[in-house]
């Protein structure tokens, strides 16, 4: 099947799982056979395999991707300009969006006015988050193999860049273990397309469940709330993106768009930039033209540090919950937020429902009340969905341009209308 039909059939098993969610919430979901059976089992089951089939797939593939890269790449020198260039796209364009969001926060005024006995919403308990010492102690894996089994993405990246260092270091005998790492990595890129074909069922299920459990109800208190947070979310996506693209790159903005459409699908129905990583390294490197050299260590990072989508819905919901509890916030208070929640991306995990934990460590920073979290957790599965698509989003527009500068773009292939 050719990937545009494939695109088509994922972006129609959307919709039509998102239109029987709701049919089934507004009219159906009071019948046992529908609840229990249809979306707590066969709905739910489906779902969850197909994203542990998903998630089984990223930690030897960004092992063997990361790896192929850094030994293609054969220049330390060159390895640090890329992490750098990496690191400076991914926090910039955090701030950038933390910073729209908090003013189209502050002009919308979501919250005010807001009446606390309306929501249900259940009590929040605060976990702690982790230090940024912590965090970065964490970055070198005392144990690499149990790094990789417990899937903690910085570790394994840390530990694969050094193994391909290794390679390159080690002449003739790393000539032949890259030679191996290439066949894998071929190899791992199959086990990527077969895994698409599943993905229509999968998105559909994943979708379907998550509608007939949301009700409108949960929204409508928090409609203004909501409605920011898509807002900034679309202009980031739809404006910020596409700007610094066309700005860096010259590209054609519209291409890049239509041909990330597919791995927004798989962000939005699995809620987990970690889980997206394998569709979003194949994208970028098969239809976006990124060689793999850039694509197999930006990406991974990205799903890891860059979340420009969680970050969004931090500053709009830190101005909501400070208008909600009527505490004023200046403008030192605003600047704070934006540093606290560009350095809380670093540290949330590509995984669904983290960036509300880390909002805590916000929320704390600027003295307002966590409890606030548990007016906007009803909201929260959506918006998460949404977010995510804006983060992975972002991880492909750094390493576009970041290829782009680096000479490792292929922009006949980038321009290649899909077939
Ligand atoms: N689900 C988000 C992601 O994986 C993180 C979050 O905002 O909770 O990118």
């Amino acid at each position: 099947m050719n990937t545009k039909n494939l695109t088509t059939q994922i972006l129609f098993s959307m919709l039509f799982g998102c239109i029987l969610g709701i049919i089934l919430n507004l009219y159906f979901m009071d019948y046992a056979f529908v609840k229990d059976f249809l979306v707590n089992n066969v709905f739910h089951v489906i779902g969850q395999i197909f994203i542990a089939s998903l998630k089984m797939l990223v930690v030897p593939l960004v092992f063997i991707s990361l790896v192929c890269g850094v030994a293609a790449l054969g220049d330390i020198n060159k390895l640090g300009r890329l992490g750098g260039k990496a690191l400076l796209f991914y926090v910039s364009t955090t701030a950038i969006a933390i910073t729209l969001a908090i003013s189209l926060a502050l002009l919308v005024a979501p919250g005010e006015g807001f009446n606390l006995s309306v929501t249900t919403a259940p009590d929040f308990i605060p976990q702690e988050a982790p230090s940024l010492a912590q965090t970065i102690i964490n970055l070198v894996p005392d144990n690499p193999v149990k790094a990789m089994a417990e899937g903690q993405m910085l570790p394994l990246i840390f530990f694969s860049l050094l193994f391909g260092i290794a390679i390159v270091m080690a002449g003739k005998a790393g000539k032949r273990i890259e030679q191996q790492f290439n066949d894998y990595n071929a190899i791992m890129m199959e086990l990527v397309s077969i895994l698409m074909k599943i993905a229509p069922f999968g998105v559909f299920c994943l979708i379907a469940k998550t509608f007939s459990l949301q009700g409108y109800d949960v929204i409508m208190p928090l409609i203004s709330y909501f409605l920011v947070v898509v807002g900034a979310l679309l202009i980031h996506a739809l404006v910020t993106y596409p700007l610094l693209l066309k700005t860096f790159t010259g590209l054609n903005v519209g291409i890049f768009l239509k041909k990330m459409r597919q791995v927004q699908i798989f962000a939005f129905s699995t809620s987990s930039s970690n889980a997206t990583i394998p569709i979003n390294i194949e994208n970028t490197e098969k239809k976006l033209g990124v060689d793999n050299s850039v694509a197999s260590f930006t990406i991974p990072l990205g799903a890891t540090i860059n979340m420009d989508g969680t970050a969004i819905m931090q500053g709009v919901a830190t101005v909501f919950i400070a208008n909600v509890y009527q505490i004023p916030l200046g403008i030192e208070q605003y600047l704070a937020v934006i540093l606290t929640a560009t350095l809380a991306s670093i540290g949330t995990a590509g995984v669904p429902g983290v960036g509300l934990i880390m909002l805590a460590m916000v929320l704390n920073q600027v003295g307002l009340p966590v409890e606030g979290i548990a007016l906007i957790i009803g909201v929260d599965r959506l918006l998460d969905m949404m977010r995510t698509a804006v983060n992975v989003t972002g991880d492909a527009a750094g390493t576009v341009i970041i290829a782009k500068s680096e000479g490792a773009l292929n922009q006949e292939r980038y321009n290649k209308i899909l077939s």
